[in-house]
């Protein structure tokens, strides 16, 4: 008996880790341990719902959204009935997902919120940066392309040494470049996300991003390298029955061998083309097909079979038309909403690194830039300087003037703190109304004259609130590395926090370097 149960495990855990590279075969994985599920008193809810998970990832990538929604609600809920937030943030990244497939932006994003809001930061980052990539793709579903590119920039510069995430960040990150126009840099992202997932040997993501970058070489005419991409990802598009992609795939040869003047053999790939269109019955790519038939057969003078094509494309996109303009009309009712409820924006900005009332990074966001600068410190043997910022007597300014008022101080100083760096020093919002700096290659005492500037400006500034005049001043704490100390972040972030205190106790108003034995 306890080998069933031994067994399901294996099943499930095998399954989940087989997912991104072969779905068919993770999906009779899990089909097998659910089978064994029937019958196994022994099982907990949790192997109930690890099954469950997997059947919901595997059916929504091979495109069966329908059996997917109702495996992943069970999933959902029984996720609820135990209780452990990582699980149902888990499974409602899958549903958030699922909708987006189906176009349902809004139940998409949903789901991607009320996951984010229950994984806590940091705790799982791989889980938490999948969300916010989640986000990212929302946002290109609704056009909404800056947005959507700042989504996947923060999942790449969070990533870490997440290889997986950084490669899909990657080729989202070229694709939205290109869908902007920015072909060129478009190029470079999609090279590093290509290489990423070749040594990952992800075979999803390279086909993709293969695919991304034969669509990135065509629009800036670079038809040998286009077309060495395209041929390549055609072939693993076949491979792995990946008939959508394979369309999208030949649509790119075929404009390829057109431009090259090679009309029959677009012809040929065309009609190829109709064929799987018709056997998946994809009305976009039908339509499209059709428009480019049209365009060839014209070429080719022969305008009869033009004129049958032309026919076609123009009942199909008709269809295409109403469909789509009616998903405009939607989106832009879902823009409203997002609009107007900025609250659940705040939310993600702060997960993904930013403070909100301030917009300077949030301490996690810092932690992160500074986890990173003190790595590059130890390898490139430079300086680096942290300065801790704290207002004084803070509590009075909310006493006196309210709490709206302290917020309004708050941005002021943290404006004026922005105001007095260096171009490439770094501010963040540590706490309450604490901040930090962070300045790299710099000496002890230039950073003393920079904190003794910030100082000074804050304590000159004149903050009108509700016809009253503020001032404020703040006390700063300052530690230095330099490479040869080995020395932890933590102890070095505490450093300018004693620092700090030191300049408290002296009177505040006031900066303090940190010093052995004080
Ligand atoms: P000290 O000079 O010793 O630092 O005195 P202080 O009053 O600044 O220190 P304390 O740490 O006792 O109080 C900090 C206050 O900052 C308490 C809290 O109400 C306020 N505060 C923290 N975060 C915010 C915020 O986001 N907005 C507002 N308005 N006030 C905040
Ligand atoms: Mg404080
Ligand atoms: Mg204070």
């Amino acid at each position: 008996m306890g080998n069933k149960l031994e067994k399901i495990r294996e099943l499930n855990q095998h399954a989940w880790n087989l997912r991104k590279n072969d779905r068919q075969g993770a999906l009779e994985l899990a089909l097998q341990a659910q089978n064994l599920l029937s019958d196994c008193p022994k099982a907990q809810p949790v192997d109930e719902f690890d099954c469950l998970k997997t059947l919901t990832y595997c059916f929504d990538r091979l495109g069966k959204s329908a059996d997917a929604i109702p495996i992943g609600l069970k999933a959902n809920l029984l996720a609820e009935q135990i209780g452990d937030n990582f699980l149902i943030s888990t499974i409602q990244g899958l549903l958030g997902r699922i909708y987006w497939h189906i176009d349902d932006f809004p139940t998409s994003m949903d789901y991607y919120l009320s996951a984010l809001k229950l994984v806590q930061s940091k705790k799982h980052p791989e889980l938490e940066l999948s969300l916010i990539n989640g986000l990212g793709l929302v946002h290109y579903g609704l056009e909404n392309y800056s947005e959507s590119l700042s989504y996947f920039m923060s999942c790449l510069d969070n990533a870490g040494d997440d290889d997986s995430t950084r490669a899909d960040a990657n080729n989202n990150i070229a694709y939205v470049l290109h869908t902007l126009g920015r072909d060129q840099e478009a190029l470079e992202f999609g090279m590093d996300g290509l290489s990423l997932h070749r040594q990952l040997g992800i075979v999803g993501g390279i086909m993709e991003t293969l695919h991304s970058l034969g669509t990135i070489h065509l629009t800036l005419g670079n038809h040998d390298q286009a077309m060495a991409f395209l041929q390549e990802g055609i072939e693993i598009a076949r491979q792995s029955n990946s008939e959508l992609l394979e369309i999208s795939y030949i649509l790119g040869i075929s404009r390829v061998l057109q431009v090259n003047g090679k009309l029959d053999q677009a012809e040929k790939e065309l009609l190829l083309a109709l064929q799987i269109g018709r056997k998946i019955n994809s009305i976009t790519n039908i339509s499209v097909i059709h428009e480019r038939l049209a365009e060839i057969y014209k070429e080719e003078g022969n305008f009869k079979l033009a004129l049958n094509h032309f026919q076609a494309y123009h009942d199909t996109y008709k269809i295409i038309f109403n469909d789509k303009s009616d998903q405009r009309v939607k989106n832009l009712q879902i823009l409203h909403q997002v609009e107007t409820s900025r609250k659940q924006a705040d939310l993600y900005r702060g997960l993904a690194g930013t403070d909100f009332l301030t917009s300077l990074a949030n301490r996690r966001g810092f932690l992160e830039i500074m986890e990173n600068a003190f790595r590059r410190v130890k390898i490139d043997k430079s300086q680096l300087v942290i300065l801790m910022l704290d207002i004084d007597h803070f509590k009075n300014v909310n006493d006196l003037y309210g709490h709206r008022a302290g917020d309004d101080v708050l941005s002021s100083v943290a404006a004026s703190i922005k105001k007095t760096l260096r171009p490439g020093d770094v501010a963040g919002r540590y706490g309450g109304e604490e901040f930090i700096v962070l300045m790299l290659g710099i000496s002890s005492d230039q950073s003393f004259h920079i904190a003794e500037r910030i100082r000074q400006t804050i304590a000159q500034q004149v903050i009108w609130i509700d016809q009253a005049l503020v001032r404020v001043t703040v006390s700063i704490g300052l530690a230095s590395i330099e490479f040869e100390q080995a020395l932890s972040l933590d102890l070095f972030i505490d450093r300018a926090d004693q620092a700090l205190y030191m300049a408290k106790r002296q009177g505040r108003n006031r900066v303090v370097a940190w010093k052995q034995n004080e």
